[in-house]
């Protein structure tokens, strides 16, 4: 039923909850292409739930209403930009696509106590989804996460552990934690993630009638970046479109890995030092899918870049004289579209990712 493959040696298995990656190290992912066919779109259900056909859950979901954002113009900086407002959530980031999906499963599968380790969007997320399953949630945070997402999440009834040290230190004490109890509902590893996450390609097909030329996201773990490419392979796959969008994913140059690789021509990210960036929620050293990212870059023609604090503040302010308000995160596509616009493109959609509301105060 619930049938995965390991990224990296391709081992075909059913989905453990206890063993949240291959003995190999590798990440689990989708059997690809995922399946799509419009006659399975079903309008009237809300969200991401619209797809809900081409997926295997047996159950009825964990569903707060997730997806289905607006797409709109951004026509005042350049005609061909358009803004996916994807912040526009239950818990006001586009995280809710994947937990709605990635706790689904794992609540079908018999999970009762979820673990995750977050800089704060993905652990609100994950507290909101788990309140409304009646599950515990317990979130490993690093004590640098904003005071905001810290009580976002307290205020659901997760059960907040800080961290001190940097984001991969709470990753790190999360894996120890799970030695002994909870089943990690990462928003990384869990490949069940990806499934809402693709969702939001066959949005942006639906709401334009055809594939963009170009997609950006702001680009830490890179689910969304992940999940838009499987979601254009499947388009592709299925005969809907000739080809996948030009993906770009925007790093904050504090933190880099994977804008390194790419310009370097590594096959996967290096490590790198954790720098402060008001970005923080792409502060991620060692993007577990970091080598899967780099190929679909490669593969749709796109890049991955990074950018400097001043250029995400000056995006973030653009933005917001806009009537988009954004977190820093939230603005990152923002920052390149002037570099990889092409004369022959005429949509280049920008991701939205978070709210503005998450980093006040
Ligand atoms: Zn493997």
């Amino acid at each position: 039923m619930w049938t995965i493959q390991c990224a990296r040696c391709q081992r075909v298995a059913t989905y453990n909850p206890a063993q949240w990656r291959c003995a190999c190290g590798g990440p689990w992912e989708l059997p690809r292409p995922l399946p799509f066919h419009h006659q399975a779109i079903r309008p009237h259900r809300p969200g991401i739930w619209r797809y809900e056909e081409l997926w295997p859950f047996q159950r009825d979901p964990i569903t707060l209403g997730e997806g289905w954002t607006p797409l709109i113009p951004l026509s005042s900086f350049d005609p061909r930009l358009w803004v996916k407002l994807d912040y526009i959530m239950p818990t006001g980031s586009y995280k809710d696509r994947g937990t709605a999906t990635g706790l689904s499963a794992l609540h079908e599968m018999g999970a009762h106590h979820v673990m995750d380790d977050s800089s704060g969007n993905a652990g609100a997320s994950l507290a909101a989804y788990a309140a409304r399953a009646g599950l515990q949630a317990t979130l490993f945070v690093p004590a640098h996460a904003s005071p905001n997402k810290k009580a976002q999440m307290r205020g659901m009834g997760a059960h907040l552990v800080e961290v001190p040290g940097s984001r991969a230190q709470a990753t790190a004490t999360l894996w120890q934690a799970l030695e002994t109890e909870g089943i990690y509902a990462s928003h990384v590893y869990n490949p069940f993630v990806l499934l809402g996450l693709a969702a939001a390609a066959w949005e942006i097909w639906e709401q334009l009638g055809r594939a963009p030329d170009a997609v950006i996201t702001p680009l830490g773990h890179g689910m969304l970046f992940l999940g838009l490419f499987l979601g254009f392979e499947a388009l592709q796959a299925a005969g809907y479109i000739d080809q996948p969008p030009r993906l770009y994913g925007v790093q904050a140059a504090a933190c880099a890995p994977l804008a390194q690789a790419f310009a370097t021509g590594l096959e996967a990210p290096a490590p790198v030092e954790e720098e402060e960036t008001i970005a923080e929620g792409v502060r991620i050293v060692a993007p577990p899918r970091g080598r899967e990212i780099l190929q679909a870059a490669r593969a749709t023609g796109g890049a991955i870049l990074a950018v400097q604090e001043s250029e995400i503040r000056m995006a973030q302010d653009r933005l917001a004289r806009q009537g988009l308000f954004v977190e820093p995160t939230g603005a990152l596509a923002m920052t390149i579209w002037p570099q990889i616009l092409r004369e022959t493109d005429r949509i280049i959609v920008l991701m939205l990712t978070g709210s503005g509301l998450k980093s006040l105060g």
